[in-house]
């Protein structure tokens, strides 16, 4: 595959854009390092790089085009919105729409504000929570990402009861200590933990299904167990849904495991492909965040209109009955052909799965949690990426991601990814 441009660019965009990409994931370094792919355009579930070379896209962009790229009823509402101005600084008609949409949707999320990513989501859940208990600390899961404010960048420690250690350069000790993180899944880590900081803990931040070490769902009781213990300790629960947000059905996962946080981060698919966050819970709560009340958070493109009607028009489409069993189902039929795959090849694969998302893993045990993700091969990974990139189907460059089935990938873009699938596993096999 002649992918030339892409290394120009590449070499051009390392002297200018520090790493020579905007976001560290996008980086090739977790498969083996070289040009990443630059793409020039999208349209539906295909990708087309500098070089002319077409891919079947299951990046999605992290998540959030779930309708696939450029799809119409997306673009038309911001043509439409651009051409009304496309920043007020004032309240508009559309925020208050919006807002009873993903209220009705979810319905824990009785006040909502709207904020330009997940990580300024996630970051005011944690300030709202720390104002409206008055402690400190926070307890969250290994390898789960909030995003790249200081708190959730902070790493466990090395015994489950022990303070976190910064994962970033830049962030102080002060603030890692206010941090504990446990392992995933864990109800005994999770009950050690409060046992020792119990009254200290303002909120417990957690995936109600984990995108980010891979899709690995919480096991039976886990989210009840979580919010039990959590209140009974005098704290809140924050669910971060910023991948999970509409990706399974029409509202938050919380909705469909029927276990409700006090608080709940959104982003990606709730704008349509443009820059959006949202967060929102009991109203008693939110009466903290100024205007109402003493905790300070505020936006200037919070809220803009792009945003707005982008996400709108997305959210309407995916209100149409039977799409995310089509989503669940074309997820599945990859998943297990997959699976199938890697036994005639005889290869360690787990496929996790959960409606229209999955994770390959190159393992023969399961993965339930970041240790079991980090034990898996990653070498492996690089390689199967590299050949089904060869191929034209475009992964997430790492072996902590997901797959993203989209409305736009077709029954035949799901049989020529698992002919690619074959190919590569042929390839990796020594049978
Ligand atoms: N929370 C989760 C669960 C995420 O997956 C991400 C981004 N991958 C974030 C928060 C941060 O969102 P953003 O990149 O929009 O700041």
């Amino acid at each position: 595959m002649n992918i030339q441009k892409s290394e120009s660019l590449y070499q051009e965009a390392l002297d200018v854009i520090v790493g020579g990409v905007n976001s560290p994931s996008r980086s090739f370094r977790a498969v083996g390092g070289g040009a990443p792919i630059f793409m020039k355009k999208a349209k539906g579930a295909y990708f087309w790089d500098e070089d002319g070379n077409r891919y079947i896209d299951y990046l999605a962009a992290f998540g959030p085009i779930i309708l696939g790229h450029a799809h119409p009823a997306v673009h038309e509402a911001i043509v439409e919105a651009s051409m009304n101005g496309v920043l007020y600084g004032t309240p508009t008609e559309k925020e208050v729409r919006f807002a009873q949409m993903l209220r009705e949707a979810i319905p824990s999320m009785e006040q909502i504000r709207f904020v330009n990513s997940g990580t300024e989501a996630v970051m005011t859940t944690i300030r709202l929570a720390r104002a409206y208990t008055g402690r400190d600390k926070i307890l969250k899961f290994a390898g789960c990402y909030h995003g790249h404010s200081d708190l959730v960048l902070v790493a466990a420690g090395s015994g489950p009861s022990t303070l976190g250690i910064p994962d970033s350069a830049g962030i102080p000790q002060s603030i890692a200590q206010e941090v504990i993180t446990i392992p995933y899944n864990d109800i005994n880590a999770l009950e050690e933990a409060l046992n020792h900081w119990g009254n200290q803990i303002a909120a417990v931040l957690v995936e109600p299904l984990v995108g980010n070490f891979g899709i690995v769902p919480p096991v039976p009781g886990f989210l009840e167990k979580v919010n039990e213990l959590v209140h009974q300790a005098g704290g809140l629960v924050i669910y971060d849904e910023v991948i999970t947000g509409f990706r399974f059905h029409y509202g938050g996962i919380q909705t469909i495991f029927g276990v409700e946080p006090d608080l709940t981060a959104l982003g990606k698919i709730i704008g349509g492909g443009l820059p959006i966050g949202a967060y929102g819970g009991r109203k008693e709560i939110m009466d903290k965040v100024a205007p109402m009340g003493p905790m300070y958070q505020a936006g200037t493109m919070a809220g803009n209109p792009l945003s707005i009607s982008a996400g709108m028009a997305c959210l309407q489409a995916l209100s149409k009955p039977g799409l995310y069993e089509e989503l669940s189902r074309k997820g599945k039929r990859l998943a297990d052909a997959i699976v199938k795959l890697a036994d005639e090849y005889r290869l360690s694969v787990t496929v996790n799965q959960y409606g229209g998302a999955l994770t390959v893993y190159f393992t023969d045990q399961p993965v339930v949690d970041y240790a079991s993700a980090q034990a898996t091969d990653g070498e492996r990974f690089a390689q199967f990426f590299r050949l089904m990139l060869e191929q034209g189907i475009y992964l997430a460059p790492s072996k902590y991601e997901a797959w993203f089935i989209t409305t736009a990938h077709s029954e035949q873009d799901v049989d020529e990814t698992i002919r690619a699938v074959d190919h590569a596993f042929s390839q990796m096999s020594n049978k």
